[in-house]
């Protein structure tokens, strides 16, 4: 028997694992508030049209997606502004539609700028595409510095992400802001807007990220139906861009990406979309409830766009995320940095705030 395996690219041997949030073992009391999640199972129509759908998964799915892809064109049109089809692309999950960005338009050594810290799967598939992560440090306030990202732009770089809400921060740009850094990128640099948590914006000079598309062949809109539809399982996520750049990554992407249960769900959650962002305003509630209690106890936490709360825990941070699962909240702790709590029903962000004020007497 051979005792030598073929040799793995040196980018994907090196490659950081991608910590996934904690489970709930089997049979414990516990509130997982790790992965930012929407707590509320699908809708009953939702499982419907899944237990329907579960009948002919014998077949392939359309893999045009022309059903789901009509659908949300029609949900993203306004009457100012119509989202045509021929600008959607998908993937299985946002994650799997930005390898296919990066997978369009990275060749290997391009770089991709990113702020840091911020969605772990960044220098990932960067490193998979063969590209060189750029990584720009935020300002001592959790928030985005685009001044310093144009500034790490080089002649090399390809893409620039900017994540807004930025996990695990929470914080947002606003519209003025992400305005004058696009007027300061190349145009052929592609500029990705990760709104993965796009939903749960309410502030002033909120992104409109569908217009600048309109008005920058070079923005890419990356949106999911993870969060705020509460889709996680069924993994799907999506692209807005140019007609010519959602072609290109189209033709990157994994053939058969959505799975036919998961087309279906996205369809029947667009119909129930009255009802799903009745929950995100429950949800955004609980987010100012909880974010107004952490202030008044003293935590530094920054104001959060998004369904969770950043805790700047620094080294104290794998003590206190400890402590937490032994009271049954499972949170997602950055190693020396802070701890990521998601939104979750009222009685997980009791349990939150209750550990909250003793954290501060630890
Ligand atoms: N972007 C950001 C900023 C995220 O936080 C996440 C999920 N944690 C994703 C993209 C990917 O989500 P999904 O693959 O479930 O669509």
């Amino acid at each position: 028997m051979r005792v030598t395996t073929p040799k793995i690219r040196s980018a994907v041997a090196s490659l950081p694992a991608y910590v996934p949030g904690a489970r709930i073992p089997d049979g414990v009391q516990a509130f997982k508030v790790s992965s930012n999640e929407n707590p509320y199972p699908p809708l009953p129509s939702v499982v419907d049209a899944i237990t329907e759908a579960a009948l002919t998964v014998n077949r392939y799915p359309d893999m045009g997606n022309t059903e789901m892809t009509d659908a949300l064109a029609a949900f993203l049109s306004t009457p100012e502004r119509e989202v045509s089809a021929e600008r959607l692309a998908f993937g299985t999950g946002s994650v799997a539609a930005l390898g296919h960005i990066l997978s369009t338009f990275v060749d290997e050594g391009d770089e991709v700028v990113f702020p840091w810290r911020s969605f772990e799967a960044y220098p990932i598939v960067t490193s998979v595409a063969g590209g060189k992560s750029v990584r720009v440090r935020l300002t001592p306030d959790h928030r985005l510095d685009l001044d310093a990202m144009v500034e790490a732009v080089t002649d090399r770089t390809r893409v620039v992400l900017v994540c807004t809400p930025n996990n695990p921060t929470g914080t947002a740009v606003s519209h003025s802001q992400v305005l004058r850094f696009l007027h300061r990128i190349p145009d052929d640099v592609i500029v990705v807007l990760d709104e993965a948590y796009v939903e749960f914006v309410r502030k002033d000079d909120a992104l409109d990220a569908l217009a600048l598309a309109d008005q920058f062949p070079n923005v890419v809109v990356l949106r999911t139906f993870s969060k705020a539809y509460g889709l996680a399982g069924l993994r799907v996520g999506y692209v807005i861009a140019h007609p010519d750049i959602a072609a290109g990554i189209r033709a990157a992407s994994t053939p058969f990406g959505v799975n036919l249960v998961a087309q279906v769900a996205v369809v029947a959650s667009l119909r129930a979309a009255d009802e799903l962002n009745a929950r995100v305003d429950a949800l955004i509630d609980e987010r100012t409830r909880v974010w107004t209690a952490l202030r008044e106890l003293g935590w530094d936490v920054p104001p959060s766009q998004a369904n969770f709360v950043w805790f700047p825990t620094g080294t104290r941070t794998e003590e206190l995320a400890a402590h937490a699962r032994t009271r049954g909240l499972l949170v997602r702790p950055f190693a020396g940095e802070g701890i990521r709590v998601t939104i979750g029903e009222p009685e997980a962000n009791d349990v939150l705030l209750e550990l909250a004020a003793e954290w501060l007497t630890q």
